[in-house]
């Protein structure tokens, strides 16, 4: 896997102003963590930045939303949805812990009104509905903590020192993701194929939504996934619509290798036709 963050196009989204602050923390985390950067070492980084305590917990939320972030009194709580898959449990995680480090939110969610952590659990989903999800970057701040969470994502995958793709398994990676993006626009950062963690978190990000909008129960087998993709991409009308259904459990599903499978089906599907 290429994880070399030079060149990332959707860096250029940003203004100068956000690009130099996701500079300066990247800066920092080499400073501070070097080549041993961990979600532990990061979680560290926050909480000593922030001066909170930051936990983390997995919280069944509506269809649309994959986690969130919330300055309680006592504490910084991201919460994220018990069900995705590896990539992307890993990417909210990133996502939440950039806006906190990107200064998004206050030290308080709500000033002197702001429940302690205790309260919060008690009253979670008087809260959901107010809460920020990540699937749509229709801000400059989701932006750029997207942006931050992906260099991140990349950074923390660097360690891995072999490359897992072949030349013709990332030709079908980028298939899939070309034939995902054409489903769902939405979940693109910027038009740009080339940074392949970025493809893998659409990829997953799609899915996400793909499976809740047909409430499936469990994850499908990859050629059902291939079929389907072709069938819905040749429906000239199929709309980027929101996510209706709890999605399916991946949780302990091998992301990398199904999305080898599905990707390798839909390889096979696209070839065999005229
Ligand atoms: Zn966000």
């Amino acid at each position: 896997m290429s994880m070399s963050t030079q060149n990332y196009r959707a860096v250029h989204l940003l203004d100068s102003r956000t690009r130099r602050d996701i500079r300066r923390i990247l800066t920092s985390i080499d400073l501070e963590l070097g080549s041993t950067l961990t979600l532990c070492g990061l979680i560290t980084m926050v909480e000593k930045c922030r001066q909170k305590t930051l936990y983390f917990e997995p919280d069944t939320m509506p269809a649309p939303m994959t986690g969130y972030c919330i300055a309680l009194r006592d504490v910084d709580l991201i919460c994220v949805h018990p069900y995705l898959d590896s990539v992307l449990t890993m990417v909210v995680k990133l996502h939440e812990l950039a806006h906190l480090l990107l200064n998004h939110l206050p030290k308080w969610a709500d000033g002197t009104k702001t429940p302690s952590y205790s309260s919060f659990v008690n009253y979670r989903d008087h809260f959901h509905s107010s809460l920020h999800y990540r699937i749509r970057q229709e801000s400059a701040k989701e932006q750029a903590a997207e942006v931050l969470a992906t260099l991140l994502f990349a950074r923390l995958h660097t360690s891995r020192a072999h490359c897992p793709f072949t030349i013709a398994q990332r030709r079908e990676l980028r298939l899939l993701h070309r034939e995902y993006i054409r489903l769902f626009p939405s979940v693109q950062l910027a038009a740009d194929r080339s940074f392949l963690p970025r493809v893998l978190i659409e990829i997953s990000d799609a899915r996400h939504l793909l499976w809740s909008t047909a409430a499936a129960t469990i994850p499908v087998q990859a050629g059902d996934e291939a079929e389907m993709i072709v069938a819905l991409c040749d429906h000239p009308s199929f709309p980027d619509i929101p996510p209706l259904f709890d999605p399916p459990n991946w949780k302990n599903v091998d992301v990398l290798q199904y999305n080898l499978s599905v990707a390798n089906a839909l390889w096979r599907i696209r070839s065999s036709r005229p």
